[in-house]
Parts: structure tokens; sequence; C-alpha cells
């Protein structure tokens, strides 16, 4: 499968979440490798019912979205079914949902980062191929050298987090990038290589699943 060349654009964060009420169940789901299908046992609904005020949090050193406080379980809105017809029972989880929205810096246009199921009902569309962010909710000791966590999303949908430490690292743990990458990520010209205090791994490229490639002057490659 090759992918197309895929320019990249900045999302920044809002202020506002998009709020959803989810039911699901995992109760039959056998242990360890089983996969999250409802042949094996996992269900999951998912129905957006708006938006609000996005609302902060700290835990475990981590800044993370608050809480939403509870909806009662007689609410109409909670989903009653998987999209296969299996009836969720009163103790299958509930969960109420919550996704930050982001904007597309030269558009407007608005996103949440999280791939959206076929059956999620309502909701934004999830942030496409090149949409490129600041993970803020990291640790700032991850962070690249401009304070930013930056997170790419491949041509095959996958997320490249460029300020991690890539899985063929020569140096594991020592401080230094796997991945150089130069430019300001808001002005999306950003090119990675390996022309800076890095190791031996790779030549700047991402391998992701199906996807190998290069970020240069902020376009992905074809791949
Ligand atoms: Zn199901
Ligand atoms: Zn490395």
């Amino acid at each position: 499968m090759a992918y197309p060349e895929t320019r990249t654009f900045w999302l920044e964060p809002t202020d506002r979440i998009t709020t959803g009420l989810r039911r699901y169940a995992d109760r039959n789901l056998g242990g360890g490798r089983a996969e999250f299908t409802c042949a094996s046992g996992y269900h999951s609904a998912l129905v957006f019912t708006g938006e609000d005020d996005a609302v902060c949090d700290e835990r475990d050193g981590y800044r993370v979205l608050a809480v939403r406080p509870l909806v009662r379980r007689d609410d109409p809105q909670w989903p009653t079914h998987c999209a296969c017809g299996y009836a969720f029972a009163d103790d299958d989880h509930w969960q109420e949902w919550q996704e930050l929205i982001y904007q597309r810096a030269d558009n407007g246009e608005r996103y949440t980062l999280r791939e959206r199921q076929a059956s999620d009902v309502g909701g934004l569309p999830a942030a496409p191929p090149g949409a490129t962010w600041d993970a803020w909710w990291m640790p700032a000791s991850w962070a690249g050298p401009d304070g930013i966590h930056l997170m790419v999303r491949l041509p095959n949908g996958r997320d490249w987090n460029v300020d991690s430490e890539a899985s063929n690292c020569t140096r594991p743990g020592e401080p230094h990038q796997c991945w150089v990458r130069h430019g300001d990520p808001r002005e999306c010209r950003v090119t990675v290589d390996k022309n800076g205090y890095t190791c031996a791994a790779g030549a700047g490229s991402i391998q992701a699943a199906d996807y190998h490639g290069f970020l240069r002057d902020g376009l992905l490659t074809a791949g």
C-alpha cells in the first residue's frame, strides 16, 4: 500500500471539549491477547451530546482533563445497544466521555484527535493525516528543545511522536534526539533528519506499520 505525499498543518488546542456518553462491555473478553471486537466479547457505543468548556486537572504529574460530572443513568441519551445488537447490561461500564477540541491554525477547521469509530454518533471529525500538534499533557522532560511534544499524524493515520525514543535507538535512556527536527512546528515547514545530537538509529525517517517516509520542509513523503 502506498500513501500520497501529505502536507502538514498545525492544530491549536481550544478551551472547549466535545462531550459524550459511552457504554462498553468487556467482562467476557478473554485475558491478554483478545481483540477489542464484538466477536471476542467487547462491545462499545459512544454518543456525542454537545460541547462544554474544558477544565484541566493534574494527576500523577500529568495535566489531564478533569473528570466529568456524573450523568444520571436514566438519562435517555445513554446508548442502549452496541452496533452489533448487544444490549448493555446495568453492570456494564458507564463512561462520561470528553475530547478536547483542536482548531486548524490556518483555516479554523475543528477536530478531535481520537480516531472515530464507525459506530460513533455525532462528534467532530478526527484530525486527518498531516495534522501536527503539541502533546501538551506529556511530562516537560519529554519535550523537544522548544518545549513542544511534536505529534504528526502520518499518511496511514498512525501518530508519530517525533520527540520520543525510536524503537531501534542505539543510545536508549541517554539524553539526545533520535529524530532531530528543524523549524517551528507552528509554521508547518519542519524537517526531521539526523543533523544534531542524535544516535545511530535510522536516517531520520519514520516507519509506522505500512507507512515509511520522511518529513521534509513540512511535507510527509509518499510511502
Ligand atoms: Zn457489539
Ligand atoms: Zn536514539
